[in-house]
């Protein structure tokens, strides 16, 4: 096997975890508090989308957020999945300059500026924030059943409501989730203890083989059978952890 894998597996969970702020005070936060928030030397809204991850499974377009908030985002989706049956409605995440400017002038036309942050300023624009809806995307209520799910699970996850966003808060919406940088994924196995392979799965990954260096979607139920002859070890994780084992995997060919 390739040197170094388990180092290979910390250096790449600090690289996927790391990066944290310090921590975020999540109480209402005026224009200049919020730059704060800055990260990567990039301006709010003007992040490219290659420093950013899609939420995968986002039926909603594209939605992007920083990696380390996916992460905690993609935990809690196992979840939230787990309690409702669905993964969590995205309506919006990662909010560039253009589209904070088109948030605030629609909800302005509706007589209601205070349901878009001034652009440049808002926690969507750093990538850090995302927008909850119901599973045919209308935002979700307080008092929903989602709503009070998050409220008593999400911040274990570093994923919080922040105060201006509650009700009597200076712009209620419960729909509105922040990311503040607390969450701590469970450490990353080590993999690869010889030069055996792996079966690995997840809800929305499939079935793969990897081994270190190596890669294989499974494609169909002949090619999983064949896989099971010459494979012992299993690990059923979720989406999360199954793009991480691959990058693990793939990783050690190139070192
Ligand atoms: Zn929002």
């Amino acid at each position: 096997m390739p040197p170094d894998l388990t180092r290979r597996s910390i250096l790449m969970s600090g690289l996927l975890f790391g990066g944290a702020l310090a921590g975020v005070d999540v109480v209402f936060q005026t224009a200049a508090a919020r730059a704060d928030n800055a990260w990567g030397s990039y301006a709010n809204g003007y992040i490219p989308t290659s420093a950013l991850a899609e939420i995968p499974w986002s039926d909603n377009g594209v939605q992007l957020l920083r990696s380390d908030a996916l992460v905690a985002l993609e935990d809690m989706n196992a979840e939230f999945v787990g309690s409702f049956g669905y993964n969590i409605p995205i309506n919006s995440a990662y909010r560039d300059y253009q589209g904070q400017v088109e948030a605030r002038a629609y909800w302005c036309a509706q007589g209601n500026c205070g349901n878009a942050a001034t652009p440049g300023t808002s926690n969507h624009g750093w990538a850090l924030a995302v927008d909850i809806g119901t599973p045919s995307h209308q935002t979700i209520a307080f008092g929903s059943t989602a709503y009070l799910w998050l409220k008593a699970q999400a911040s274990r996850y570093g994923w919080v409501h922040p105060s201006w966003a509650e009700p009597g808060g200076a712009h209620p919406e419960a729909w509105h989730w922040e990311y503040n940088e607390t969450y701590t994924p469970a450490p990353v196995a080590e993999l690869f203890e010889s030069d055996e392979m792996i079966r690995i799965s997840a809800p929305n990954r499939g079935i793969a083989i990897i081994g270190a260096g190596y890669f294989r979607q499974l494609q169909d139920n002949e090619e999983v059978s064949a896989a099971e002859s010459i494979v012992s070890k299993t690990l059923e994780g979720n989406d999360r952890q199954f793009d991480l084992w691959k990058s693990i995997a793939i990783s050690g060919s190139s070192s």
